[in-house]
């Protein structure tokens, strides 16, 4: 067989996927697993975007769509962005793809050549260091561990920013801390931003999942005049509970909509017809289930807060938003469970998952071997007999 394309040696799978896949497989073989792995939010849209996506199929022309998506579509992510603060976008500056994965990818492909300096704060969403990878980038990742709060401040930023920065990723909400920026918190990240002529990426994935009133932020409402090299990046999947309908999006400056779309000419041609239907539905239709949503994940984050809260060895910054938590149990590492040493959070995890059928992710795909990540979208007795079983678990710990 000739050889793969040589930056294939340095893709990965998704680590999230293999654990979710163990747990999978475990379940299958008959153990009694609760999976806390996956970021799937675990509810479903309201009955318009079903019936719009019937509609689509009744009168389905079966013909290939626009590159750049439907002006419909189109429309209704400029209105969803208007209606979270950020109006006046055109259609020439937004542009479609197959979920928020896919538009990042086309994102860093369009903005970034080979060796391109990125600059991640770690806890970061996996994604965005494996893309880098493909795409043959120079990663420069800044630690904001949990005495940070997991947060990337003004001072730190304007450390790791150098004129070599071509772009740097923002994600708030952040998966997988739930961590979410303040105004002044933002404010002094976009203030710093405006001195260097770099790319914001801006993945803004979880802006409709914020808890305690808090208000979702972004560069660009800090400072507008960023518009010019911020590009959002967004999708149905987390806000709608639609993450296998496949519907991303960006707004950003024309000239990277067009590429996006140019890409999309190229690969995908168009999103399907029925799909458009339902996520024209959900971003224009009523937000109930979205609002609802929100105010139940509240409630699981207080609870796995609570569960938390007083276990050896375990700190947790207090996270606002999305359906993560993201615990530092490095307290616990030296600790032994039977005869196992618990040296890092993937003895942590195995141990836990062999021990207490409970699968959470190593810290240590998001950039933070310190942590484990924990995504609490699922039923609250669910819920509650896995995080029984961590607290029975850390107890054991000696
Ligand atoms: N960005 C973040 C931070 C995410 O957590 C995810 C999914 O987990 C995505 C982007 C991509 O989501 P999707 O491709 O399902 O739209």
């Amino acid at each position: 067989m000739p050889r793969l394309a040589s930056r294939m040696s340095r893709a990965v799978p998704s680590a999230i996927m293999a654990v979710a896949e163990k747990a999978k497989r475990l379940k299958a073989e008959g153990r009694d697993i609760i999976s806390f792995s996956i970021g799937v939010p675990g509810f479903l849209p309201g009955p318009h975007v079903y019936e719009a996506a019937r509609a689509a199929l009744a009168k389905d022309s079966g013909a290939y769509g626009s590159n750049r998506g439907p002006d419909a579509l189109l429309d209704a992510w400029i209105g969803f962005l208007a209606r979270n603060g950020l109006p006046g976008y055109t259609r020439r500056e937004v542009a479609t793809g197959v979920g928020g994965k896919h538009v990042l990818f086309q994102v860093m492909y369009a903005l970034f050549d080979e060796g391109d300096e990125i600059l991640i704060p770690t806890p970061y969403w996996t994604s965005y260091v494996d893309i880098a990878e493909i795409l043959g980038l120079k990663i420069k990742l800044l630690r904001c561990g949990s005495e940070h709060d997991y947060k990337v401040s003004a001072e730190r930023l304007a450390e790791a920013l150098t004129p070599d920065t071509r772009g740097v990723l923002l994600n708030n909400p952040s998966n997988p801390t739930g961590m979410v920026y303040s105004r002044e918190e933002m404010q002094g990240i976009a203030d710093v931003l405006a001195g260097h002529s770099c790319w914001i990426l801006s993945d803004d994935i979880y802006s409709q999942l914020i808890f305690d009133g808090i208000g979702w932020q972004n560069v660009l409402k800090c400072r507008p005049e960023l518009r010019d090299r911020t590009i959002i990046m967004d999708s149905i999947s987390k806000s709608y509970g639609m993450p296998g309908w496949r519907v991303g999006y960006l707004a950003g400056p024309a000239a990277v909509a067009d590429a996006v779309t140019t890409l999309n000419s190229n690969s995908i041609t168009n999103l399907p017809e029925v799909v458009n239907a339902a996520a024209i539905a959900a971003l224009n239709g009523p937000q109930d289930a979205t609002v609802q949503a929100c105010a139940d994940f509240a409630k699981k984050r207080d609870l796995v807060l609570a569960a938390l809260d007083g276990l050896p060895g375990i700190h947790c910054p207090r996270p606002q938003g999305a359906f993560y938590v993201f615990p530092d149990i490095s307290g616990c590492f030296g600790k032994r469970h039977g005869d196992r040493v618990i040296e890092t959070d993937a003895d942590f995890c195995d141990a836990l998952l062999e021990a207490k059928g409970v699968a959470c992710v190593p810290g240590r795909a998001f950039g933070e071997p310190n942590a484990l990540r924990i995504s609490y979208a699922c039923a609250d007795a669910v819920l509650a007999d896995g995080l029984a079983r961590i607290a029975d678990f850390v107890r054991s710990l000696v």
